[in-house]
């Protein structure tokens, strides 16, 4: 993964170093992050849909008030990042009854036995009473292998190196380790066959029969998007909810893999990162890629940004309500900005506000209220002195130039009551 981490930091410093970030230097941005997520092996039918929807959302969003280009950005590439890597949640396996069975299926060599063992681990330390059944009948060293990795973790094992007979040795291990009050159960399943259609059809089978609670596939990270093909040969066998990615330790490929199975329905709950038994990751696409991007400030930024939507949702309510706030007064100042001089403007509403272009300043305003916090702006009224110092300093005015424009917004707040009450007396609305 190492090698994803440092180029994607590549594009986040290419952003940084931007300066108009105009098409042309989104582009520059782009083509870096498609070849980071190419070098790897991101499928290139997925590298360009996400490429095509962070240049969309940056150009047709809008920047909210308050932050830069660049970071807007940033949270756009970092938002896409995770959903391309399994999206926002972070889906567990939940030992929802007992004995819970899961079973575990993929191709021989991916590290299936060795996580079996894993997993055991895992949830033996969260206090489950845990056992393993070798069910590869057809691998000669698998039930040695797995045989001795449940006595390293310390866990029931069950097997049968005589046993030809996948079902009936499952049905078994399943039936002794219930007996013996086990609460979750892991199957380890055969990974190779005479061919891959006769696997199918054991897996298959073992579905049908021994009816496990979950099914996780796992994978080999190294081998990159190549996983999307045998997740679709598994999931045509039976429907799996769960992947572990085994190998990230070390595998270029490992972004290839992960978004490769982040695509079909089913969710990546691990992640292997080394051959010891305790090398077994939850794994969360949001901190995961918060790690890629190696930015130490991008947790604040993203705080900043989830703020921003509460405070977004508090102005939705503020409008709801029919409350009056300094946003209002700047969208509105900026909407008459685009319209022309205001003695014009005024002329046309035939409003009886005085009003003198030069008096309103309002390119003054705007820049004063560019200074201000999105709380500031919904909440007025929190404006205290040491904000307005604050604000003044932002925006190269003096705080007498702040307190004008506050009393000029509770004179608009005048206007507007006698305006919607005027309106509510037969005014034509829009008006
Ligand atoms: P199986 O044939 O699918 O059961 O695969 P094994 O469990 O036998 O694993 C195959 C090889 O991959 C073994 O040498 C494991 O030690 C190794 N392996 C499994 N998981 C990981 C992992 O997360 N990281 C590394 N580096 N090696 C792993």
């Amino acid at each position: 993964m190492e090698s994803l981490k440092e180029s994607l930091m590549g594009v986040v410093s290419r952003i940084r170093s931007s300066v108009l970030l105009d098409s042309r230097e989104v582009d520059l941005v782009i083509r870096e992050l498609q070849r980071a997520l190419l070098k790897a092996d991101v499928d290139v039918g997925l590298v360009l849909s996400v490429s095509e929807r962070i240049k969309k959302r940056f150009f047709e969003e809008e920047q909210p008030p308050g932050f830069s280009k660049k970071e807007v950005l940033v949270k756009i590439l970092y938002e896409e990042l995770v959903n391309l890597l399994g999206g926002e949640e972070t889906p567990e396996l939940k030992v929802s009854s007992t004995p819970f069975k899961v079973m575990f299926v993929g191709l021989e060599g991916s590290g299936k036995t060795t996580t079996v063992a894993k997993v055991a681990n895992y949830y033996k330390r969260k206090g489950y009473r845990v056992g393993v059944v070798a069910a590869d009948t057809y691998r000669p060293g698998a039930y040695e292998q797995l045989r001795s990795l449940a006595e390293k973790v310390g866990v029931p094992f069950y097997g049968d190196p005589q046993e030809r007979d996948a079902v009936s040795l499952a049905l078994r291990g399943v039936k002794v380790l219930s007996d013996k009050g086990i609460q979750m159960i892991l199957i380890d399943t055969a990974g190779r066959h005479k061919d891959e259609e006769a696997l199918m059809e054991e897996v298959k089978t073992l579905y049908r029969e021994v009816k496990p609670d979950a099914v996780v596939l796992v994978v080999d990270a190294t081998q990159g998007s190549a996983v999307a093909r045998q997740a679709r040969a598994f999931q045509e066998a039976m429907p799996f909810g769960y992947v572990i990615v085994a190998k990230m330790d070390g595998s270029a490929k490992g972004g290839g893999a992960l978004s490769a199975v982040a695509s079909s329905k089913a969710r990546v709950i691990f992640i292997g990162t080394g051959e010891k038994i305790e090398d077994l990751e939850e794994f969360n696409p949001k901190k995961f890629v918060a790690r890629l991007l190696g930015m130490p400030d991008l947790e604040a930024l993203l705080q900043r940004f989830s703020e921003f939507a509460r405070l977004e949702k508090e102005r939705a309510r503020a409008i709801a309500s029919g409350k009056i706030t300094l946003l209002d007064l700047k969208e509105q100042l900026e909407g008459l900005r685009k319209m022309g001089p205001l003695s014009k403007i005024a002329e046309m509403m035939g409003l009886q506000v005085k009003v003198s272009e030069e008096d309103l300043n309002i390119d003054k305003w705007i820049n004063i209220m560019n200074s201000m916090t999105m709380e500031e702006l919904l909440n007025p009224e929190i404006i205290d002195s040491s904000r307005m110092r604050r604000i003044a300093r932002g925006s190269g005015v003096s705080p007498r130039d702040v307190k004008q424009l506050l009393e000029a917004y509770r004179n608009m707040k005048k206007v507007m009551r006698q305006l919607s009450r005027s309106r509510m007396r037969g005014l034509p609305r829009g008006f």
